[in-house]
């Protein structure tokens, strides 16, 4: 089952509210079925604005928060993409459709294998699924023109900022674990790293170390 003209109608109404004008924005989440990405009671909840339970404890964002990160990002069709938690995948599958490549980190390794299999099944190829401590980010294939994380960090991880190209651009949700956080821009200078603040969110922790599926 897909989604059909119905759904697809809402759903874009819903995130064109929240404040997503970018076209290339509306048509990557235009293309991807978030339905692909939960499993069981959750599915049929797909197209709702709001964030859903997935394996390990985990979520699935909120879909307009989803599309107004990927603006943020302002990705381009070159750019080499890291993102830091995959969870469900759903949020890779949508900067897959703006990127040339895009690594994605879980420290689940569960989570990475669902991901994966989704990945492959409905053809997005151009995607690398791994189970690491995303903290440390990916050393081998530095530097990425843009970075995603999407779990909250107290700072913004050194490491990240040091494998950011120069004019890229980093999204990351900064504060306590279990409070509301700023969503911040980075972005890397020839002078060093300006930031901005976006708005007000709430993502489960960045946590150290792998998981224990
Ligand atoms: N982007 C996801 C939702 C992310 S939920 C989606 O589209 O569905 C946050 C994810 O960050 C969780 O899956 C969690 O396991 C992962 N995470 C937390 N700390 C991490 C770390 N240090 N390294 C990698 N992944 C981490």
């Amino acid at each position: 089952m897909s989604w059909d003209g119905e759904q697809k109608m809402r759903f874009i109404f819903a995130l064109r509210s929240a404040g997503v004008t970018d076209g290339r924005v509306l048509e990557a989440m235009e293309a991807v079925d978030r339905g692909k990405f939960l499993r069981g009671i959750f599915a049929e909840r797909a197209y709702e604005d709001m964030p859903l339970p997935i394996a390990c404890g985990q979520t699935i964002s909120q879909p307009s928060i989803v599309a107004l990160m990927t603006q943020a990002l302002d990705v381009r069709p070159r750019d080499k993409v890291l993102e830091i938690g995959t969870g469900s995948g759903y949020q890779a599958a949508v900067l897959s459709q703006m990127a040339r490549r895009v690594y994605t980190i879980d420290r689940h390794r569960q989570l990475v294998r669902s991901a994966q299999g989704t990945f492959d099944l409905e053809g997005y190829h151009n995607i690398t699924a791994l189970c690491a401590d995303g903290s440390r980010g990916l050393p081998e294939q530095a530097p990425f023109d843009r970075i995603l994380v999407t779990a909250a960090a107290e700072d913004p991880p050194g490491p990240l900022l040091a494998q950011l190209r120069e004019g890229g651009i980093m999204v990351v949700p900064v504060g306590q674990s279990d409070a509301v956080q700023s969503l911040i821009k980075v972005t890397k200078t020839g002078s060093g790293l300006e930031y901005e603040e976006l708005r007000a969110v709430r993502f489960v922790p960045l946590l150290e170390g792998l998981g224990q599926e």
